[in-house]
């Protein structure tokens, strides 16, 4: 029978942009199952190969030293087109691959086993392989263990998004928002590039919880989370930093560009009625701080936001203030 989500090429990528792996450094979590893979299945190579637009994209490969490889060359690009297990013993005797430069040149592919790694919605975004430059059989066992193992590797992608997203909102967690302040503070040192962040605390909330319940006060959290994400940028990052504080992340935004986008969150959320019975209105106050070389951590970037945050509290809320310079001796 066939089966619509083999085929549909946008929404596997869409599975796959989910889980935001590809480029990401090597990590021993994955490093450790291709080390299995090839010493309990006695291989010389194995991979967690993800199948982007053009390329195969590596998580872990041990036994080869390589970051990529075009799409079109990939034999985990057959493996992601079936729902079992592809195994081909003798590649020279196969005619999909007996021309693949893999196979006719650098590694010398002979023979390969790759399980699909399947989403838990069904969508297959690369696979776990075991190859050898010698025909072999896989027997049925070895084919078991390795099922398991493409198990783990999709395990550990879903854990991995799961720590990086609010249960609540979606938006990133505090750590999520920080790895990603740290990586806009290293293309500031690297390249000079910009950014700006925005601190936002939604205004005398207790109040609202008080008067309307807590789950009331989860679904204002809610709705100004998902009216900020309607409004940013796609290189934008949301994250909630604690119960009903968010942070903005702006790349490539100076103070002035990032102080006008603070404004229009601004008046956007007292202008917006959260839906729902009661339908909820709120405010929040803002605090901007453009990257500069005074504060070279994330805690003491938001640190610095804080300060302005609090400026916008003490002067009234429903408003926003830019952090000075000259005032911050955060740490
Ligand atoms: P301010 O304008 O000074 O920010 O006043 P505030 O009342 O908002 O004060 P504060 O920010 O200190 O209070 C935050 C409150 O948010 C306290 C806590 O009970 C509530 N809160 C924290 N997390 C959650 C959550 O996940 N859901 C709900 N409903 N309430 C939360
Ligand atoms: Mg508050
Ligand atoms: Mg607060």
């Amino acid at each position: 029978m066939l089966d619509p989500k083999l085929t549909d090429e946008p929404a596997r990528r869409a599975a796959l942009d989910r889980y935001e792996v590809l480029d990401t450094p090597r990590e021993p979590a994955f490093d450790r199952i291709t080390d299995l893979v090839r010493s309990i299945l006695g291989v010389p190579i194995s991979a967690v190969s993800l199948v982007d637009a053009d390329r195969q994209w590596f998580k872990a490969l041990s036994g080869l030293d390589a970051e990529e490889t075009p799409r079109d060359v990939a034999f985990c690009n057959h493996t992601i087109r079936e729902r079992a297990p592809m195994v081909v013993t003798d590649a020279t005797e196969d005619a999909r691959f007996r021309d693949n430069p893999l196979v006719t040149g650098d590694p010398n592919i002979r023979s390969y086993a790759g399980i699909p790694l399947e989403t838990p919605d069904g969508y297959n975004i690369g696979s776990l392989c075991a190859i050898d430059t010698v025909p072999r059989q896989f027997d049925p066992g070895q084919i078991a263990i390795l099922r398991n193992l493409a198990a783990l590797v999709v395990e550990q992608l879903e854990l991995r998004r799961i720590a990086e997203r609010d249960h609540l909102t979606g938006a990133l967690t505090r750590r999520a928002f920080l790895n990603e302040m740290n990586r806009a503070i290293a293309l500031f040192e690297r390249h000079q590039r910009p950014a700006s962040l925005l601190l936002f605390d939604i205004d005398h909330f207790k109040r609202i919880n008080d008067a309307h319940g807590h789950p009331a006060g989860d679904r204002v959290i809610r709705g100004i989370a998902q009216l900020c994400t309607s409004l940013q940028r796609p290189s934008d990052s949301l994250g909630r930093l604690g119960g009903e504080e968010f942070g903005i992340l702006l790349p490539e935004a100076g103070e002035h560009d990032a102080t006008k986008a603070a404004q229009r969150f601004c008046d956007a959320i007292a202008a917006t009625e959260i839906p729902g019975a009661p339908p909820l209105h709120a405010t929040a106050s803002f605090g901007v701080a453009e990257l500069s070389g005074d504060w070279p951590t994330g805690e003491s970037w938001l640190a610095v936001a804080d300060m302005a945050l609090y400026e916008a509290k003490r002067s009234g809320r429903n408003r926003i203030a830019v952090a000075r310079h000259e005032s911050c001796n955060a740490t």
